[in-house]
């Protein structure tokens, strides 16, 4: 079974599209369990610098995203629609994103790393820079230790593309090898378990530059051993021709780590599903 929790749409700063051809395109791809996870935080697409929390903006977008969710029910009675959010790691604005996701009938929350030093590392645009005078041990170091942060904090129900960074990071340093930073990643992982966090498969990283699924197979092994109970797919979609894309490869890089179950979610809730 596919399902795609990991999706956004025309409340999402950095996407246009309509969540009717939206919903369209996941049926066409024979899938009947999606979740819209639209950003926490406000960005400029074109300019690529990272986004903020505004917490009274927030909330007036997710309760307008939960009505035509609501409204969307009715009209497509077979599509499970969750309604969702993607939270990123900002220090300053935890506070603000755990009384956002306390505010509001949230099914299922992603946490996220996006900046690093002030710089959008998941964005196009300057995510090299953040990679300029460093080391690739300093650079992904910082990178894990920031995630680790995150899943301490922990007020949310996945991680998202959990090594994003390799993004644009393969260009200055190659391949991505989990193996180099399996101390931390390990650490990470340990603590999401005692926390009951899961972790998606996001495909988006199939059809950018590194040509690799969010998270690294070897992580992937790395969390049937550890003992993660929880796995969803995304396609990370914010435009028609990317919704749904690639999840049957996911679920097949997911069957060869040893994955049984995917989980959805309702109100937090996971049900698991065999694949
Ligand atoms: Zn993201
Ligand atoms: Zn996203």
């Amino acid at each position: 079974m596919l399902i795609d929790y990991h999706l956004h749409n025309h409340f999402s700063p950095d996407s246009e599209a309509n969540t009717e051809a939206l919903i369209e395109e996941e049926e066409k791809a024979g899938i009947h369990h999606i979740c819209i996870t639209n950003h926490g935080e406000w960005f400029e697409k074109e300019k690529g610098i990272p986004g903020s929390l505004n917490y009274e903006k927030a909330i007036e977008r997710f309760q307008n995203t939960l009505k035509e969710i609501t409204d969307l029910r009715q009209k497509f009675p077979t599509m499970q629609i969750g309604f969702g959010a993607e939270i990123q790691y900002e220090e300053q604005a935890m506070d603000d994103s755990k009384k956002l996701l306390e505010s509001l009938p949230f099914d299922f929350v992603l946490g996220s790393i996006h900046n690093l030093d002030g710089i959008n590392i998941s964005g196009p645009h300057h995510a090299l820079d953040f990679c300029k005078g460093k080391t690739e041990e300093e650079a992904y170091g910082q990178y894990f230790e920031e995630l680790l942060r995150l899943v301490e904090w922990g007020h949310f129900d996945a991680v998202a593309h959990f090594d994003i960074l390799k993004k644009m990071a393969v260009e200055v340093y190659g391949p991505f090898k989990p193996e180099k930073f399996k101390p931390i990643i390990l650490k990470i992982l340990k603590t999401m378990k005692e926390k009951e966090i899961g972790i998606e498969l996001n495909t988006a990283s199939l059809r950018k530059r590194c040509r690799e699924l969010y998270p690294h197979p070897e992580i992937l092994k790395w969390c049937v051993e550890i003992g993660i109970e929880h796995y969803t797919l995304g396609s990370d979609g914010h435009k028609a021709d990317e919704y749904g894309q690639d999840l049957d490869k996911a679920l097949q890089i997911a069957k060869e780590a040893g994955i049984k179950t995917l989980s959805t979610y309702k109100n937090h809730i996971p049900t698991k599903h065999p694949i």
